[in-house]
């Protein structure tokens, strides 16, 4: 028996009801293969910041540094303004246990109805490798003049060759195991100093990855590029602002944010990675019960894949595309009548036989 310990970070709005399903998902599957979930529940949140004024604990980290990886649901409260949820707990956990690589697969699952007419299911199999620490989300910068007529705002993005390098290594890795093919978003025509870095960083990485076939595109044409032909695409390596624009875009031209995953790995695993479903608190339907549960199921497959249990991973995957496919059982963001727990349990009916 394999004993793993998670963090189990559920957080706000749709948060605490969709982890349950990843958990019952976790438990199923590891009863088959052997493996023993250990649960600690950690109520960080906005929740907590509303009474206790913080998201977590000053030595919140030091908490959870020891645990295998880290589950979240979704942060996020509509008294609380967003940049209090991202800084306050997202950035720290990414930057603090140096989860450098933001992985959103996107697939066209057979049974979604995708809201392009040319994707058809099956046809759109890509990953978002956003960079994850650095890049655009910088805190340097700052105001200047406020109410005047010379008022300005200033922004740096940093880029370090280590922090470029690292991602985009993980990025042709991950190609290699692929279809071998590889896009780098860019805007160097308009940002002229980090953009050409991160370009002569890209060139030169892919000169020791030979059999991976790679591109470039500015990031405006490959928005448009997604949307017209995802099907062309298999890794897409970005930078942190331009990653979570993309996978936010190709999200939708799947077929719903209800169902993507994102994984913040750490991929020397010196510290936890963190997985959780790129939708947030969706306050619009918290409390109801009929929040779609797939994206945090998805999220526990990659938490599985990276803990060394590929088979186990794919054996949820194919319980999501088995439900998806095989039954009319759906949540309404997909165009059903199925509560969250209707829908966990075909997932958990699919995956036992
Ligand atoms: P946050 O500030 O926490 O990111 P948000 O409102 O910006 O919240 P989401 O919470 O992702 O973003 O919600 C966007 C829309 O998608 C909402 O209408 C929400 O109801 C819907 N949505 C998000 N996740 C799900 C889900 N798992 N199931 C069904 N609908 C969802
Ligand atoms: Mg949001």
């Amino acid at each position: 028996m394999q004993n793993h310990r998670i963090a189990v970070i559920a957080g706000d709005g749709i948060g605490p009801e969709v982890t349950p399903a990843a958990r019952a998902v976790l438990d199923t599957v590891g009863t088959r293969h052997g493996i023993a979930f250990r649960y600690d529940e950690f109520d960080w949140s906005c929740k907590r910041y509303l009474t206790e004024g913080a998201m977590m604990p000053e030595r919140g980290l030091e908490m959870i540094r020891q645990h295998d990886a880290i589950l979240l649901g979704a942060v996020g409260d509509p008294g609380v303004p967003d940049h209090v949820s991202l800084w306050g707990l997202l950035i720290p956990i990414r930057r603090g246990f140096r989860q450098y690589v933001n992985l959103r697969p996107i697939k066209v699952f057979d049974g979604v109805e995708s809201p392009l007419r040319h994707a058809a299911p099956g046809s759109v199999d890509l990953v978002v490798v956003r960079e994850n620490v650095e890049g655009e989300y910088s805190e340097i910068g700052g105001r200047l003049g406020r109410g005047q007529a010379e008022e300005m705002a200033v922004q740096e993005a940093v880029f370090t060759r280590q922090g470029v390098t690292r991602v985009v290594d993980y990025a042709f890795d991950l190609a290699a195991q692929r279809r071998s093919r590889l896009t780098s978003a860019t805007k160097s025509n308009g940002i002229v100093h980090t953009m050409p870095f991160w370009d002569e960083l890209v060139a030169e990485r892919a000169a020791a990855h030979q059999g991976v076939v790679w591109d470039s595109e500015h990031i405006d044409a490959l928005c448009a590029k997604v949307v017209l032909e995802p099907s062309r695409f298999d890794v897409i390596v970005a930078s942190n602002l331009f990653g979570d624009i993309l996978s936010d875009l190709a999200a939708a031209v799947a077929g719903g944010i209800g169902i993507a995953p994102c994984a913040n790995l750490n991929p020397q695993r010196d510290f936890p990675s963190m997985f959780e479903p790129i939708h947030g608190s969706a306050p619009d339907i918290a409390g109801r019960g009929v929040a779609n549960p797939l994206g945090a199921v998805w999220t526990a497959a990659m938490l599985l894949d990276h803990l060394g249990h590929g088979e186990a991973a794919a054996e949820v995957e194919d319980a999501i595309a088995a439900v998806l496919a095989g039954t009319p059982v759906r949540t309404p963001d997909l165009g059903g009548t199925a509560g969250t727990e209707e829908f966990t349990k075909a997932v958990l009916a699919a995956l036992s036989r």
